[in-house]
């Protein structure tokens, strides 16, 4: 009998001792498998977030003040947003406005995007790769580059071929940022200062962070209307537009022109459904007051014409990238 209790008293201490560890060590949480974490709804389930997102009071994971400030869930997730010098834009400032951003081009197509901006006299914001799909190289597009520059929209890094930030290693970041900086300065003879993250993710990476201020970089442009066309089909994303831009406030619209349905449907679709809706369009600096291009870039030389033993883009690069 004694051996009994004995046995009960300690598999009950073994199993406070679990419960307990189980709630004080992030360690053994899980990886979130779908961006939501810690309290969801009143019901924990444990998921911590993807390397330095932060967990939102609401449960989900991201980089956004509403994820990593006031009520931020520090069991799941780092939590704070440092004051480095980098400054996250969330969303636009000026009234009736919708930022168009267009994500991992550039592609041929990304000439028909600007071809259905130049009609309705709207400037948008572009965030490019350099390498981020086997057929398609920056270098093979320079001349597409230097357009959307010289048509004043937006041109921000979106790292060399699309990598998860938050597991790359020092030498891997620094690899993707060198890289895309070393053929924007050959193709526009300028550095940028705006970095939208792959995904969105690893925001408040600490290394990520000092690398982008070493070279530069001021801003980070994340959205607040993601119109999915990355997850859903074409139909399902024209369908939903609308019911995104409905409460008719400012916002910074995500879709990708390296998908060519997304450039020759979705985006007139959207402006023209933003315009029925009252909306007027600028880049993600525009419609937050930045007018003056050199809070958008600073000029480093001028544009170089193509040398094609070095101008290259190398298909091993792509390691570790991902769409
Ligand atoms: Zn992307």
């Amino acid at each position: 009998m004694a051996r009994i209790i004995f046995l009960f008293i300690l598999l009950s201490n073994t199993n406070i001792l679990y419960v307990f560890s189980q709630f004080s060590n992030p360690s053994s949480y899980r990886l979130s498998p779908d961006a939501t974490c810690g309290g969801l709804n009143g019901t924990e389930h444990n998921f911590y977030c993807p390397n330095y997102d932060c967990c939102s009071k609401n449960g989900f994971c991201g980089g956004t003040t509403a994820h990593c400030g006031v009520g931020c869930q520090p069991d799941y997730g780092v939590c704070g947003i440092p004051n480095d010098g980098l400054t996250s834009i969330e969303t636009c400032k000026t009234n009736n406005t919708l930022a168009l951003s267009l994500d991992d081009g550039l592609r041929p197509w990304t000439n028909h995007a600007l071809a259905a901006l130049n009609e309705s006299g709207i400037k948008a914001s572009f965030f490019v790769n350099g390498h981020n799909e086997a057929d398609f190289c920056i270098y093979d597009h320079a001349e597409i580059l230097q357009r959307i520059y010289k048509e004043g929209h937006l041109i921000g890094a979106h790292t060399w071929s699309h990598v998860q930030l938050g597991s790359a290693s020092p030498d891997e970041i620094d690899f993707q940022l060198d890289t895309l900086d070393l053929a924007i300065r050959r193709i526009l003879g300028v550095k940028l200062r705006y970095f939208r993250h792959p995904f969105g993710e690893s925001v408040m990476y600490p290394y990520l962070r000092k690398a982008l201020i070493r070279r530069g970089y001021k801003y980070i442009a994340l959205w607040d209307v993601d119109t999915r066309d990355w997850a859903t089909d074409l139909e399902t994303a024209r369908q939903s537009f609308p019911g995104l831009i409905s409460d008719l406030k400012p916002h910074i619209s995500l879709m990708h022109d390296r998908i060519n349905t997304t450039v020759d449907s979705l985006l007139p679709y959207a402006i023209d459904t933003a315009k029925k809706l009252g909306y007027e369009f600028d880049t993600i600096p525009g419609c937050n007051g930045q007018h003056n291009k050199s809070d958008w870039y600073q000029v480093v030389g001028k544009p170089e014409k193509r040398d094609y033993k070095t101008w290259h883009c190398n298909p091993s690069d792509m390691n570790g990238g991902v769409l």
